[in-house]
């Protein structure tokens, strides 16, 4: 980067930093990029890295869809690390009532022109023999895709710095109006604009946003190559994901490129500390054998934890901060921020430049919290 204030300084360097700095350095604007720790560490590390659609609502259908054809427009950059792959989601229905809802998740994705099948009970069988019997039926989406998400993280502020950013790596942001960020090494840094992306931390601005860490727990196994073949997540998962309740776990498997299986997942609200709690692993890998009885041979090998920034409506905060000229937020993407990176990118692009976003923006705005909820 030449001379002078930069136009944008992003704090974070998570996954959702990182893809705005990409995007926003490709329009040949003054980017830095300020990260505490090192890129792609914080939820980003923690996550499962499913890229998949969800119909929770109409806009989190919308930007899932759309965010991930923005991963697949990127297939042939990411580098192989980044492992990214496409086995596919299956929506697995334990009974007959869970399959009435695969039907209806069919019907809505097909509204949608997203690829969609229904499994029945003995095709389930036959792509997952390790599945318990008796299970009703499952939804595959073919197209959901999986990547190892600190790589990607790491390779999109890599070509930012290509293009001209600035990356500082190891700097803590203490404070930050929305052209002013002061870091904690007392350096000080103006700018145009200030783009908040450090996740689930925000003690250095000056709002009090309505974003709750959520935490997780999940589990990886020891190399069993071909014992799993899709991402499996049980349909009471979005029960977890969207539900209030202070604590709750759903079967989500994955197979990893390494022949690994990752195993999710849990979500906490409330809790601080990042230590793994056995009775939640526990609980969580008692649901994940329930769905699975094979995965007792498997040795767990690592366990870890990390925080989801959840929003009190399930969707994230893209846009610019109420009251507080020239700082703008990505955050709160709960647990489809890497799924979600991408969009986001590209839609707090278009309305920090003017452009036409792909999407309407309007259910993702900060300001639908209310301009006083949001400023402290
Ligand atoms: C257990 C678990 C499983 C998940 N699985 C999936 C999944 O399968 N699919 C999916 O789409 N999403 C998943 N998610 C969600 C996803 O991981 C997050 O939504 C996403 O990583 C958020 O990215 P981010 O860049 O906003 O935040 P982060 O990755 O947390 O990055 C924020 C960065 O900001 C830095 N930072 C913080 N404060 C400061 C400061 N003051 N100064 C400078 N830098 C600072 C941090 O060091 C960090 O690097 C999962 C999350 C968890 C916890």
């Amino acid at each position: 980067m030449s001379g002078g204030n930069p136009d944008v300084v992003i704090i974070g360097a998570g996954i959702v930093g990182a893809a705005i700095a990409e995007r926003l350095s490709a329009e040949r604007l003054k980017v830095i990029v300020v990260e505490a720790d090192c890129a792609g560490s914080g939820a980003t590390a923690a996550g499962m890295g499913h890229i998949v659609v969800m119909d929770d609502s109409e806009a989190q259908f919308a930007l899932t869809a759309y965010s991930r054809r923005l991963w697949q427009e990127k297939e042939a950059c990411w580098p192989k690390g980044a492992e990214y792959r496409r086995p596919g989601t299956l929506w697995v229905a334990a009974d007959a009532g869970e399959f009435a809802a695969v039907e209806q998740k069919h019907a809505c994705y097909g509204a949608h022109g997203v690829q969609s099948e229904i499994l029945t009970a003995g095709e389930l069988a036959r792509e997952e023999p390790q599945l318990r019997q008796g299970l009703a039926g499952a939804l595959r989406v073919p197209e959901d895709m999986v990547v190892y998400p600190p790589v990607a993280a790491r390779w999109l502020v890599e070509r930012a710095r290509r293009q001209g950013a600035v990356y500082m790596q190891g700097a803590r942001v203490e404070h930050t109006t929305g052209s002013v960020v002061t870091l904690a090494s007392g350096t000080v840094l103006h700018t145009a604009s200030v783009i908040h992306a450090a996740g689930a931390r925000w003690g250095h601005l000056p709002l009090t946003i309505p974003v709750a860490p959520r935490k997780g727990h999940l589990a990886i196994t020891d190399r069993a190559p071909g014992f799993l073949h899709h991402q499996i997540v049980e349909l009471g998962y979005l029960k977890s994901a969207h539900g209030h309740e202070t604590e709750s776990v759903a079967c989500n498997l994955q197979p990893r490129a390494t022949g690994q299986i990752l195993i999710g997942s849990s979500r906490q609200y409330g809790v601080q500390h990042a230590a793994v709690e056995s009775p939640m692993l526990e609980r969580m890998l008692r649901r994940a054998l329930d769905y699975m009885p094979g995965l007792a041979g498997l040795p767990v090998v690592r366990t870890w934890t990390g925080f989801r920034a959840a929003t009190p409506d399930g969707l994230p905060l893209i846009g610019r901060a109420p009251e507080c000229e020239g700082l703008w937020l990505a955050t709160g993407h709960e647990g489809l921020g890497i799924t979600t990176s991408l969009a986001t990118a590209e839609l707090l692009a278009a309305q920090m430049l003017g452009h036409e976003p792909a999407i309407p923006v309007e259910p993702y705005s900060p300001s639908r919290f209310g301009e006083r909820s949001a400023h402290a």
